[in-house]
């Protein structure tokens, strides 16, 4: 079982319930994979047992065609939130990290391709590495968060919150609209242009808020 930790070593009591993710929230990167922009936000699930410690070494599917990184700014939920106002929405999160959401590319191609869910490219075991969460007051601009990449000391992904098409204070109340979100949930809030292939070897550095690093491996 997955087990939220914070960047100061605390262990935090709230199980992972579900991770709630949005598809092309970022512009740049649906243009990458030939998507159109969506009018309202595209949400889809990862289950819990989707999640992995993204500081550990990781593996990843092998035989079902490539695994592509997508680094995501990802919100730990602190409490129950059902139908909640954009204005609240910071109010239910304690504290903000980095995710990767692993997608398996030729199969999500494949799912889109006949109209089917995603849940086989994006939910699989080990689909969610995550990392330890830095609390929400040492964030510096609420507005404004940095996310980075670095695969193989070189530059993949560089984006910031306010390049989101749906913020997010209203990407938390959407989600509340439809799912009851409760503590120890997350949220993953789009990825920035940059995606591409993983491959055992790989080592990645993931930064937020230009200042926490997170280092991992692909094994
Ligand atoms: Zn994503």
């Amino acid at each position: 079982m997955f087990q939220h930790q914070t960047i100061h070593g605390e262990k935090l009591n709230a199980p992972l319930g579900k991770i709630v993710c949005v598809g092309r929230n970022y512009a740049e990167h649906a243009k990458e994979l030939g998507n159109e922009v969506p009018k309202s936000p595209l949400l889809f699930i990862k289950p819990a047992t989707a999640a992995v410690q993204l500081e550990k070494p990781f593996s990843i599917p092998s035989d079902m065609g490539s695994v592509h990184h997508e680094v995501e700014i990802a919100l730990l939920i602190s409490k129950t939130a059902s139908s909640i106002n954009e204005e609240d929405a910071w109010d239910y999160v304690s504290h903000v990290g980095v995710a990767l959401d692993l997608t398996l590319r030729e199969v999500q191609d494949k799912l889109k391709a006949k109209g089917q869910p995603w849940e086989m490219a994006k939910a699989f075991d080990g689909a969610c590495p995550l990392s330890s969460w830095v609390p929400v007051s040492e964030i510096r601009d609420q507005k404004s968060i940095q996310i980075r990449l670095e695969r193989n000391s070189e530059m993949k992904q560089d984006g910031y919150s306010d390049q989101m098409i749906t913020s997010i204070p209203k990407l938390i109340s959407y989600v509340s609209q439809f799912f009851t979100l409760q503590a120890g949930d997350v949220i993953l809030t789009g990825t920035p242009a940059g995606v591409g292939p993983l491959n055992s070897g790989d080592v990645l550095k993931a930064t937020l808020d230009a200042r926490y690093e997170f280092s991992s491996k692909v094994l």
